[in-house]
């Protein structure tokens, strides 16, 4: 930074680079700190962006339909493999090519008028009267922490941090066709996955293998965990004699929003704030969403229309207080056998879907195959 800025954000991620866009686009000097050499390197997310993203996020618009794939349902798998398929009319997930699509952002923050220095990890800020001295790097008024789950920002200014998280692992496979490419593929099974579940998802490059667990409750490490699921899947999805061609791995805030989330001048957003849910573990769309409104929420503040947004504006972010409560009980009482049992039961199916389609599910009664074991569907080779 040769001349003070107005913002300093740090994280050219989801949340990072939509808070940056919308300051940019106001007007104001930002600049963002990332510390990785480009936005697509070293992922640690599946990328799977929910409908209601695409409706509300107005920043996706124009998202090159090349780097998408449509999901339009979800099959759910039973530790012992039976499944029951879901769906909601007119709702939909898009697999991304993650990679392209975190270029593509950075691209348009760019052109926005932002500027990511990039190889460049914020290390510490000091308080000054009008902002922050960040560093050697100057001056900003405002500092945005978008910095992900283990916030360096939140560390050096005395902000809450997540103390609970989920850890997930996924494998990228090139070349491998399945059957089904157009649903969601997620297993419950305590032993693999405990806390969570794990998932197969063609996206519109490669296929995604992956699993979540609570760290803490995991019963082995997350390396051997996805060997054991990758064993599993066999009869549905035979990724055994293929060898990833990456793997994204990462920690998964799950406590809710961190406290303190903000300080004068300064505020974390997306992961850094703990803004995932502590269910699903979506994090793109809060992300993404809440960094946009922050941005222009600081936007306001530095021109004088409105109050320090530290004071007022992070009210706005999600609670999260039902799905802390669903968190606290999966933790403890998830059970393989149950899920066997009841898989295919209204009950289970309906909530299924509100998980799955945030309260606007059904489940389809169309599909005449539901609750057929999953060995019936099979994965090709290419
Ligand atoms: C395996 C896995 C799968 C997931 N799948 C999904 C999914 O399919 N859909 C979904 O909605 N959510 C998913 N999530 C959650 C989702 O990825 C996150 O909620 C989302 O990425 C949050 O975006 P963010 O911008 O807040 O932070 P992040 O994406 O974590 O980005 C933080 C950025 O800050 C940079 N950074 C960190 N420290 C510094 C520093 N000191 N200096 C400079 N830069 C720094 C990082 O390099 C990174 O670019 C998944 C998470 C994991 C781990």
């Amino acid at each position: 930074m040769s001349r003070p800025q107005d913002c300093v954000v740090v994280g050219a991620s989801f949340a990072g680079l939509a808070c940056a866009q919308a300051l940019a686009r106001a007007g104001l000097s930002v600049t963002i700190l990332e510390k990785k050499a480009d936005a697509g390197e070293k992922l640690h997310t599946t990328g799977i962006i929910v409908k209601d993203a695409i409706d509300q996020v107005a920043l996706l618009d124009g998202l090159p339909s090349e780097l998408v794939h449509r999901i339009t349902g979800v099959r759910l798998y039973a530790p012992n493999l039976r499944h029951v398929d879901l769906a909601a009319p007119g709702y939909y997930f898009l697999a991304t090519d993650t990679p392209e699509v975190m270029r593509w952002l950075a691209r348009r923050t760019e052109e926005a008028g932002a500027r990511i220095a990039w190889k460049t990890p914020f290390s510490g800020a000091t308080r000054i009267q009008s902002g922050f001295e960040v560093g050697e790097l100057g001056t900003a008024r405002y500092l945005v922490g978008a910095d992900g789950p283990r916030s360096a920002v939140a560390r050096s200014l005395g902000l809450g941090q997540n103390d609970r998280h989920l850890f997930g692992i996924e494998h990228e496979y090139a070349g491998i066709e399945i059957a089904e490419p157009q649903k969601l593929h997620c297993f419950i099974d305590r032993r693999i996955a405990p806390g969570y579940i794990a998932w197969a998802v063609a996206g519109p490059r490669v296929l995604q293998v992956g699993l979540a667990h609570r760290v803490g409750r995991e019963r082995q490490p997350a390396a051997e965990a996805i060997q054991s699921f990758v064993d599993k899947l066999a009869p549905i999805i035979d990724v055994r004699g293929a060898s990833p061609a990456a793997v994204r791995a990462g920690m998964i805030p799950c406590g809710g929003i961190v406290r303190p989330v903000a300080a004068p001048r300064t505020l974390l957003v997306g992961d850094a704030a703990g803004m995932v849910s502590p269910l699903t573990a979506g994090g793109i769309h809060t992300a993404l969403k809440h960094g946009l409104a922050a941005g222009h929420a600081i936007a306001d503040y530095l021109a004088g229309r409105r109050d320090d947004p530290a004071t007022w504006f992070v009210d706005s972010y999600p609670r999260f207080r039902m799905k802390r409560v669903l968190r606290f009980l999966f933790d403890r009482f998830q059970s393989d056998l149950a899920f066997d049992l009841l898989l295919k039961t209204k009950a289970v199916r309906a909530a299924a879907s509100v998980v799955y389609f945030h309260r606007k599910g059904v489940f389809d009664p169309a599909k005449p195959d539901q609750g057929l074991p999953a060995s019936d569907s099979r994965a090709t080779k290419a």
